[in-house]
């Protein structure tokens, strides 16, 4: 198979699209971003890297920073996190506060916002949010092989001066008893969420996900395997919000979207791949992006519902 060709087409058609979405613009440092971008990285699990059009500019990572985030939490407390966030697809907005008033206080699953803001309170873990922050940046590093991501300090402090929604959710759970330090916990959030990178590095840092949980480099465990497959099911299940079953329906493979316009996608035993372009659908995922990866999984036939 010539992934390279593949992607190569894919980014073709993708920069020449006429409706691209509409980027975020909840902050500065997004609005800003030029919309004409479109990249893609394919990191094969034997080692072959692929990338097309704008594969090495660092977006804002956003979201997709749950998924590292929810791993780090599963090696802290392990099973117990499952006693403060739920498992099952919201079907409501990535920044939905109605669901927790009928669910005690408990989010949905870990990659809508209150989720996260659990998680990185779990993360935490009663410690100092500078140090949570190094812990979170170094991780990536690790797992991206590359010391050279970063944390866009711009982006950090503009979610927090804008978060009033992401402040209300962790005091709502807080009131039902379901966070412990609300301002670090926010603080460890923002930050995450401003972690700049490339698609190179986003799918680089995916691989673990790829292999049983193994990072493929240094051959050592980064979450248990059983974690691995249940953290891709969540991406399936959960990681487009409430268009998380229209991505499942149209490519089929575990993905985690970010208001930047970014999105992971994992084939196990197969390829990471990350894409990126800036507009969004309306539901708040990449719209050149999904459709990237839906024309990626017809190419290739990557899908998890696909017997190799
Ligand atoms: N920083 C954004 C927020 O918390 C992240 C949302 C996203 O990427 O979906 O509102």
């Amino acid at each position: 198979m010539d992934i390279q060709r593949i992607i190569d087409a894919i980014t073709a058609e993708m920069t020449a699209a006429q409706h691209r979405g509409k980027a975020a613009d909840y902050i500065p440092a997004l609005a800003r971003v030029d919309p004409a971008q479109f990249g893609i990285a394919v990191v094969m699990a034997d080692g072959r890297v692929f990338t097309a059009g704008d594969a090495r500019t660092c977006f804002s990572i956003q979201s997709i920073s749950k998924v590292f985030a929810l791993s780090m939490a599963l090696g802290k407390v392990g099973a117990d996190l499952w006693t403060r966030v739920g498992r099952e697809p919201s079907g409501s907005a990535f920044n939905s506060v109605v669901q927790l008033e009928h669910e005690g206080g408990i989010p949905r699953n870990p990659f809508i916002n209150a989720g996260a803001i659990v998680v990185s309170d779990v993360v935490l873990g009663g410690g100092e949010p500078r140090e949570t922050i190094g812990d979170i940046l170094r991780f990536l590093r690790y797992l991206a092989d590359d010391d050279e991501v970063q944390i866009d300090q711009e982006v950090a402090s503009s979610e927090a001066e804008t978060g009033f929604r992401n402040i209300a959710l962790a005091n709502y759970m807080k009131s039902f008893g379901n966070m412990h330090n609300v301002e670090s916990a926010l603080k460890v959030y923002f930050h995450q969420c401003a972690l700049s990178m490339t698609c190179l590095q986003l799918a680089m840092a995916g691989r673990y996900l790829v292999h049983d949980g193994k990072h493929p480099g240094t051959g050592r465990q980064v979450v248990t395997a059983i974690r691995a497959r249940r953290i891709n099911a969540l991406m399936l299940t959960c990681g487009h919000y409430d268009g998380s079953g229209e991505f499942a329906f149209r490519v089929g493979i575990p993905g985690k979207s970010g208001v930047g316009g970014g999105i992971i996608a994992i084939v196990p035993g197969e390829a990471s791949i990350a894409v990126w372009s800036p507009g969004l659908n309306d539901r708040g995922n990449s719209l050149l992006g999904s459709l990237a990866l839906e024309r990626l999984s017809e190419a290739t036939g990557w899908s998890v519902f696909n017997p190799p």
